[in-house]
């Protein structure tokens, strides 16, 4: 029987950034990092890696703000090993109603998170020649890019078991609570099960995050629905090596002949093809002549797996939508350039898209989860912002909305009540 101080549970960048500012922001030694697999190897792996400081609301652009803040330190003294690029994020539209981002905080007190809105369309062909002719408005984000996910994580691992974090690969099998600040945790590696006693336990599981929770008779409010995005090379050319990640604002139907359209209504497993499908399918180059292409459709929720099988009409589906605001990608439906390498990990998500870091029920358990579409940009704030509370030190504004009971606040749940957006992509 070995004791820690602290363990984290799951060392995808959640837990690892969380053990990262407990071991070198606050000095905390004998903490341990469990995880069944190679760390970052579960939805950590599948991120876009893109990031913005653009929010519906003020909580969630205020830990984007702070947690990119936190990144652009690290970027800036490591000699930006992980490559925190400003490459910018173009929300465009065929409307050209001020309100495509409903509720976004577009003017943000003028702040970096500030983004503007392009109308006229000379300097939009201009900006973008691929854009098709119909589409009527930029809304460019400054304050957005992307990174290297792998490279941030390790980063911050190396840092954290410099600091002596230990790191352990081993499943979380159990864990009982011994007294009132005291757990058992059961784990089982290649050579056995061994227990580990804690005095703080911090649940960090991404998709099973409920669970480990459900270990301890903890329900939380999540959900985890399968989301994709895949890369593939662009031997035409099509898209500009220079385009920022593009996101396609608009709700759409995808385009089909109507001998295809009367073919899927007699199928009923491939008739949601012709229901319309959300905003948010976005694009981007990627090096060595490829791009990537995402597009969080689905809304069907799961029991999660550990791993999830590829989807083989889902880069077809994407292609299509996508050649409704880049014309030229129509010559890749059905005719995609190969290799298609495709990848799947879970949103893990609230209702409302706002994450879970805090305190759980009883003492000395904590939780940084339900990260959806947002955990990679969002990971240094979040795992700082659950050292914080573990500490018991000073809390940021936006704490109290993120924290797991939040539901039993009245303005907070009149807030989430009435958010017009979620701000998922
Ligand atoms: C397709 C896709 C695209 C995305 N794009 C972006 C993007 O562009 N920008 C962005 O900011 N975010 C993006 N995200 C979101 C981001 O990837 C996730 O929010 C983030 O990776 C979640 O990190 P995590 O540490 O919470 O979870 P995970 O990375 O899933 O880590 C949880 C860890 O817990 C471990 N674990 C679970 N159960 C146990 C157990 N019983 N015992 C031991 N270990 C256990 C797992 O093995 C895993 O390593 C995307 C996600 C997907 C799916």
């Amino acid at each position: 029987m070995s004791r820690s101080h602290i363990a984290v549970c799951g060392a995808g960048l959640a837990g690892i950034a969380t053990a990262y500012y407990l071991a070198i922001k606050y000095r905390q030694d004998h903490i341990v990092l469990i995880d069944k697999l190679q760390p970052m190897s579960l939805t950590t792996s599948k991120s876009g890696e893109n990031f913005r400081e653009l929010w519906p609301q003020t909580c969630m652009t205020l830990l984007m703000r702070h947690s990119l803040d936190l990144m652009q330190a690290l970027a800036d003294e490591n000699d930006n090993v992980f490559n925190m690029r400003n490459t910018g994020y173009d929300f465009v539209s065929q409307s050209s109603d001020r309100n495509i981002l409903p509720s976004w905080q577009l003017a943000d007190s003028g702040g970096p998170g500030a983004a503007v809105r392009l109308t006229d369309l000379e300097e939009i062909r201009a900006a973008n020649p691929s854009l098709s002719g119909n589409i009527r408005q930029i809304v460019r984000v400054k304050h957005a890019g992307a990174i290297d996910v792998n490279a941030l994580g390790y980063l911050l691992l190396t840092e954290a078991k410099r600091a002596g974090v230990e790191v352990r690969t081993a499943a979380v099998q159990y864990i009982k609570r011994t007294g009132p600040s005291g757990f058992c945790i059961d784990v089982e590696s290649g050579t056995g099960t061994t227990q580990l006693n804690v005095d703080k336990l911090v649940i960090a599981a991404g998709p099973f995050v409920s669970h480990l929770a459900g270990m301890l008779g903890i329900e939380l409010p999540v959900e985890s629905i399968p989301q994709r995005k895949f890369v593939i090379p662009d031997p035409c050319g099509v898209i500009p090596r220079d385009m920022p990640f593009t996101i396609f604002a608009d709700p759409q139907f995808l385009n089909w002949s109507d001998k295809e359209k009367r073919l899927i209504s007699a199928d009923p497993e491939f008739r949601w093809l012709l229901e319309e499908f959300p905003a948010g399918l976005h694009i981007k180059p990627e090096s060595r002549q490829q791009i990537k292409l995402g597009w969080a459709y689905n809304r069907e929720r799961e029991t999660p797996k550990w791993a999830i099988p590829d989807d083989v009409d889902f880069p077809n589906v994407v292609m299509r939508g996508a050649s409704r605001f880049i014309p030229a990608l129509s010559q890749y439906i059905d005719k995609l350039p190969t290799p298609v390498v495709q990848f799947a990990g879970y949103y893990t998500r609230t209702r409302e898209n706002w994450p879970i870091i805090g305190p759980l029920e009883g003492e000395g358990v904590y939780t940084v989860a339900a990260l959806s579409g947002y955990g990679t940009m969002a990971a240094c704030g979040a795992g700082e912002l659950c050292a914080d509370w573990i500490m018991g030190e000073r809390l940021p504004s936006y704490a109290r909305n993120f924290h797991p009971e939040r539901y039993g606040d009245e303005s907070i749940k009149a807030e989430i009540d009435s958010l017009e957006s979620d701000g998922q992509l």
